[in-house]
């Protein structure tokens, strides 16, 4: 019989929660069930110090793993060619206050005034972590685009009406949810997880 686990996932973010959720029933099945932060009362604040999105994802998810859970965590961001990687592990933060999408993406723009080469990245790392101190599963994934001089739709999030995506002709903010799935660093990641997830069950 197959098994099934169940795994916290280092946020508290119910959009988030709700997409992972969806996302790797689709490879799992009834395998898995996934548990947020608040069901298991977890209340601290976890330091993102890590210098790469695999470290922060390892970071957090180490955290939760010590409290005898098998922990999932994810860590992203854009990482632009011309600006030596940056943002980077500071996408959130770039402008200095949290979360700020706005002031985030009025500094890249500032940062890239003039600057001919506008290749970018968005990655994402998942991190799962066993309490039992088994080799942590680790999975990236990427898409590859460029960043415009201007926004274009209203759509995704943060730096999405920047970032263009060649294949497409349109930002991740012209397209729907489940086209960004198909082709994003998350949705690559996420599957990359699964089938790593699904092999460690199976062994
Ligand atoms: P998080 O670590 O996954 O919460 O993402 C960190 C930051 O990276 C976000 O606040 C955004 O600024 C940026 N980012 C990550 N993924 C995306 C995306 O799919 N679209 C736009 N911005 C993103």
């Amino acid at each position: 019989m197959m098994k099934t686990m169940t795994v916290v996932l280092a946020s508290r973010n119910k959009g988030k929660i709700a997409e992972l959720d969806r996302l790797l029933r689709a490879e799992l099945g009834d395998r898995i069930t996934l548990k947020s932060l608040d069901d298991i009362g977890f209340l601290e604040e976890i330091e993102e110090n890590g210098a790469t999105f695999s470290e922060n994802a390892l970071i957090k998810a180490s955290a939760i793993a010590a409290r005898g859970y098998i922990a999932l965590a994810d860590d992203s961001g854009l990482c632009v060619e011309a600006l030596d990687g940056e943002p980077g592990v500071y996408s959130a933060r770039y402008a200095g206050e949290h979360g700020n999408d706005a002031a985030n993406n009025a500094l890249l723009l500032r940062n890239l005034a003039g600057v001919e080469n506008r290749r970018a990245a968005f990655v994402c790392a998942f991190a799962c972590v066993f309490p039992d101190g088994r080799t942590p599963i680790l999975a990236e994934g990427r898409v590859e685009g460029e960043i415009l001089t201007a926004p274009r739709g209203s759509g995704g999030f943060g730096y999405d009406p920047l970032f263009y995506y060649p294949p497409l002709e349109k930002t991740l903010a012209e397209i729907g949810k489940e086209e960004k799935n198909s082709i994003s660093h998350r949705g690559a990641a996420v599957r990359a997880f699964a089938a790593k997830l699904a092999a460690a069950m199976k062994g």
